[in-house]
């Protein structure tokens, strides 16, 4: 049976990803296809498989003295500091495939010795002075979304968790058109506040322009470091690219980034914030471009293709057609077009073999969905050419329906992973960028890789795309091995990203390296460049007391990659 409840302090209630409250079951059309395509049994579905019911408990106290928790304490006061077992283990994991199993197992993982909660810029300084002193590792922590192992405290120390004080919006610059914010905001309450900023300027308030699909639980200040990417950022751009300004506590001092526009006084040193992922310092305040908020303007087209060579032309000729850019683009490739109409209840029925007569065959199709937003005249210039280049290559235009489903469930869909783990199913997702050059080979022999092991699903689908490539984004589903939930998925994973490197992918386009990806860093970023990243590193925390142990690949190397792998 699903779970449907569990104790407040249980494994699962750390584990479940977003509301308590939402779960999102998988619907009889899914359940049947995950009977017969990946020997779902109804044993699988009745017993849940690792629940995690278990309360949490502990026999592990914290490591600090008590001189070093007064010496915080003094600092933070001591309502600003928290020893439970429940939220040292809480503040210890993010939501990768690999946290959550290993919540799921309730295994001895690595914890933090105390979570602190910063009230301004000021305690953080201290804080970093503290830990910088005593060799503390600090692990400054947002929504803890990370689906890298971007949190997983290795050495121990301090998670600083930025999001109970330091979540304030210090001003709305309508003149620049920017917005400056502390790091430690969600992302609902930060679009909310941007809305109802209503002026004459701008009528309908702001948007933000960053949603990712966590956004309801993730924080400005991860996005940034982690480089994120929004479902819209074909059109916004990624988080990096509406940083301004910023501030970033380091052991090294403060470092302060203007809001110039642009400058020519050496390389952009915002791109060494943006991606550092905890292990250079603490982002404290953040600058960014804001957009104004016109949601009636908001228009949908989409489009079946015959197959993925026409989908692939189509979505790079929009890009490339020098128009302006649709918001979001996204195309789906044959299997994952095929999964999204089995769970309409497409296939099958009468609407598949009209599709079929017409040359849409299932298993070869694909969809591409896209929206734009904005400025009403530039949005309907740019659906207009877009839907021009869909009908240039076959599409036949499937209006706004599907599209706008995206928009209101994009958020829900993470709730599924829980209930599917339960039926024994694995799912996760690997995240990759290349060229246009590269991407049919990159696709088909990721795909071989994931599709080589029994009762696997590979679905892909490219929703960051560029002038001169995109991101093809793999949720590969295969079945879980009890008893071997970690050695198993860890090879799988690994295998996945071995085929995406020999074949031209990045390790990440969006999800950031942390621990997950970091021993695939190097070989694909050279060692010259590498060896730039540890220089900084050692310039900006001389005593590695960021984010230790692996992240960015920065302080391990070789056969130490294997402390990551082992359960
Ligand atoms: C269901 C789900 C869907 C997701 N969808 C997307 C998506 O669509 N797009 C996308 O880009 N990502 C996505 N992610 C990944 C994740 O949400 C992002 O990486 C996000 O940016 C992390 O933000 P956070 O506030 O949760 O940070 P955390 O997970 O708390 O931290 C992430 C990393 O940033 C560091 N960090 C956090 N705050 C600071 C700070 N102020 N200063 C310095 N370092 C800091 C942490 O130490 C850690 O290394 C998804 C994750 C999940 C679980």
């Amino acid at each position: 049976m699903p779970v449907k409840s569990f104790a407040k302090h249980s494994y699962r209630s750390i584990l479940k990803w977003g509301d308590p409250a939402q779960t999102n079951e998988p619907s009889k059309r899914l359940i049947e296809y995950l009977k017969e395509h990946m020997a779902v049994s109804d044993e699988d579905i009745r017993t849940p498989h690792l629940p995690g019911l278990d309360e949490v408990s502990l026999d592990r106290p914290t490591t600090l003295s008590k001189k070093d928790i007064s010496a915080l304490e003094k600092i933070v006061g001591a309502e600003n500091i928290e020893l439970s077992d429940y939220e040292r283990l809480r503040h210890s994991m993010g939501y990768s495939y690999y946290d959550v199993i290993m919540l799921r197992k309730q295994a001895d993982v690595p914890l933090v010795d105390a979570v602190v909660y910063p009230r301004d810029e000021d305690d953080v300084v201290a804080i970093v002075k503290f830990c910088d002193k005593r060799r503390i590792p600090l692990i400054p922590f947002g929504g803890r979304s990370s689906v890298s192992r971007g949190l997983e405290p290795i050495h121990g120390g301090i998670s600083l968790d930025l999001t109970r004080h330091m979540k304030r919006i210090k001003n709305v610059n309508e003149t620049n058109k920017s917005v400056t914010v502390e790091p430690g905001i969600f992302g609902p309450e930060y679009e909310e506040y941007l809305n109802n900023y209503k002026t004459p300027l701008a009528p309908g308030g702001y948007s933000n322009g960053h949603f990712p699909q966590s956004f309801e639980y993730s924080t400005v200040g991860g996005w940034v470091v982690t480089c994120g990417a929004g479902g819209l950022s074909t059109g916004y751009g990624k988080i990096e690219d509406m940083v301004l300004g910023l501030r970033f506590v380091t052991p090294k001092g403060i470092m302060e980034i203007k809001d110039y526009p642009r400058t020519a006084t050496g390389p952009d040193l915002r791109r060494i914030v943006a991606g550092s992922e905890g292990a250079f310092g603490v982002l404290t305040e953040v600058t960014l471009k804001i957009w104004q908020f016109r949601p009636e303007n908001r228009s949908y087209f989409s489009f079946l293709f015959k197959n993925m060579d026409d989908g692939v032309r189509a979505l790079r000729e929009i890009m490339q057609g020098e128009f302006g850019l649709p918001h979001m683009l996204r195309l789906s490739d044959p299997e994952e077009t095929s999964i999204a109409l089995m769970i309409e209840g497409i296939n099958g029925g009468v609407i598949d073999k009209f599709f079929a007569r017409l040359g849409y065959v299932d298993g070869r199709r694909c969809l591409l969905m896209g929206s734009t937003e904005g400025d009403k005249d530039a949005g309907r210039l740019i659906k207009k050419k877009s839907k021009a280049i869909g009908r240039k290559y076959g599409g036949f235009s499937l209006g706004s329906i599907a599209v706008k489903g995206w928009h209101k469930h994009r958020y829900a869909d993470p709730y599924l992973r829980e209930n599917l783990m339960d039926m024994k199913v694995m799912t996760d997702t690997i995240e990759t960028a290349t060229t246009w050059d590269n991407l049919p080979s990159l696709w088909a022999e990721v795909r071989k890789v994931v599709k080589a092991r029994p009762h696997s699903i590979c679905m892909c689908h490219a929703s960051h795309s560029y002038e001169n490539g995109t991101m093809l984004y793999f949720i590969f589903i295969s079945r879980i091995i009890p008893g071997d939930e970690v050695h198993d998925y860890l090879d799988y994973h690994s295998d996945i990203l071995n085929a995406i490197a020999a074949n031209g992918g990045s390790p990440s386009h969006h999800h950031g390296v942390g621990r997950m990806m970091a021993p695939w860093l190097e070989n694909f970023t050279g060692k010259a460049n590498m060896d730039l990243l540890r220089a900084i590193k050692k310039h900006l925390d001389p005593k590695n007391i960021m984010n230790p142990g692996g992240t960015i690949a920065l302080d391990y190397s070789g056969e130490k990659n294997k402390a990551f792998r082992a359960d």
